[in-house]
């Protein structure tokens, strides 16, 4: 068993009680009793989006979510105003013009987020935007966006809200309802530390509005199937989905609920305070301003004169932890720390204990332990 240490925005370090989970024998599909495990996992999903909507399990990674959620509600040409302020942001773009819809970029220097007036005075500026997509939490830059503050404006047009939640659902503030979004998603192997393989969307009526009204172009991820599978006796899905990656995400719901959505949180703000105190403890600079940053992954720049492969590759191969690198035009410039799902201060401990000696090694002028005691400082 490999004993490598996940420091990544996904892949999450997956539990022994979610691995045993998906160690039992598959059932049925089209049974009662899988019926059920379809329900639960779905009412879970449904409470950790605030939603009295129902959620959908899709078999397929976070980007199955993102395109269901576009190729739903496009016919030719339709105006998507989509927020862009990293990878992920660029991805929506992608996968509007993929399905033919007319997107109007509104592009944001990488490291920065949107300011809600800037979306309101696009949304002045151009007639009949369908949609509007926003990253909540751009896990390329480590930024994250005030989905609160967009609903606001987004609730005096006639527009759909789009948020995607994949690296934030579970580890920072989302809540469906009350911020009116309208078709929301997120991915199994981030802050819900489940597998990667499963993600879910929740869409609101407005949303089926617009769907039920739209020439689906997508076969397998035409959501009108799934909610009328989901309805039937017992609820379905339309095609086989991955029986064990739902009992996976059932058990990391569950966990979830005992350690309380609130608590949870709370959790990954003390890791995000705790990385960003350690990094500037050892002298790094974090990438996006501090009070735009993730409580999920944390962007750091790389230090002069080091490269991604040394300081990553010194990280995995000496001391088995595993950090992210950049993006495009980042790789190389920056390093990434996920501190999303299980993490507590042990990982980040070792984390920043490893990073010290990796400094260290590479001639950076670091006091060993001076980023270990800011982790323990936060979390006392
Ligand atoms: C990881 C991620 C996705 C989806 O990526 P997959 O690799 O397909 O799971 C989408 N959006 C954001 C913000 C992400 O972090």
């Amino acid at each position: 068993m490999d004993q490598t240490l996940l420091m990544l925005p996904g892949p999450t370090n997956v539990s022994n009680r979610v691995l045993q989970a998906i160690s039992k024998n598959v059932v049925n599909h089209r049974s009662a009793i899988f019926g059920e495990i379809l329900t639960e996992t779905s009412q879970l999903m449904s409470k950790v989006f605030k939603t009295n909507n129902q959620s959908y399990l899709l078999t397929g990674s976070g980007t199955a979510a993102m395109e269901a959620a576009i190729a739903n509600i496009l016919n030719p040409n339709d105006k998507v105003l989509n927020v862009i302020s990293g990878k992920f942001g660029e991805r929506l773009r992608d996968i509007t013009n993929v399905f033919g819809g007319n997107s109007v970029a509104l592009n944001i220097e990488w490291g920065d987020c949107a300011k809600p007036e800037d979306i309101k005075e696009e949304l002045e500026k151009n007639e009949d935007i369908r949609a509007v997509t926003v990253v909540h939490n751009e896990t390329s830059t480590g930024v994250a966006a005030p989905i609160k503050k967009i609903g606001k404006v987004l609730k005096d047009y006639d527009t759909l809200y789009v948020v995607d939640t994949v690296s934030s659902l579970g580890g920072d503030h989302v809540d469906v309802d009350k911020y009116g979004i309208d078709i929301c998603f997120t991915g199994s192997q981030k802050c819900l530390a489940a597998p990667p393989g499963m993600a879910a969307v929740t869409v609101s009526d407005d949303g089926w509005k617009v769907i039920d009204n739209v020439k689906s172009s997508t076969y397998y991820l035409d959501l009108k199937k799934y909610r009328k599978y989901g309805v039937g006796t017992p609820p379905e899905t339309p095609y086989t989905p991955s029986v064990t990656l739902i009992y996976g995400l059932y058990e990391a719901l569950k966990i979830i609920e005992e350690e309380g959505l609130d608590a949870r949180i709370k959790r990954h703000e003390k890791a995000a305070k705790a990385t960003r105190e350690a990094a500037k403890a050892l002298g790094l600079k974090l990438f996006p301003k501090e009070e735009i940053s993730s409580a999920t992954v944390t962007a750091i720049n790389m230090p002069d004169g080091m490269s991604d492969s040394e300081l990553r590759g010194t990280m995995r191969n000496e001391y088995k932890v595993e950090l992210a690198g950049g993006q495009d035009h980042l790789k190389g410039n920056v390093f990434r720390i996920g501190h999303m799902g299980n993490i507590t201060y042990k990982e980040l401990a070792i984390t920043f204990s490893a990073l010290e000696m990796t400094l260290k090694k590479l001639g950076f002028d670091v006091d060993l332990g001076s980023g270990v005691a800011e982790v323990s400082k936060v979390f006392i």
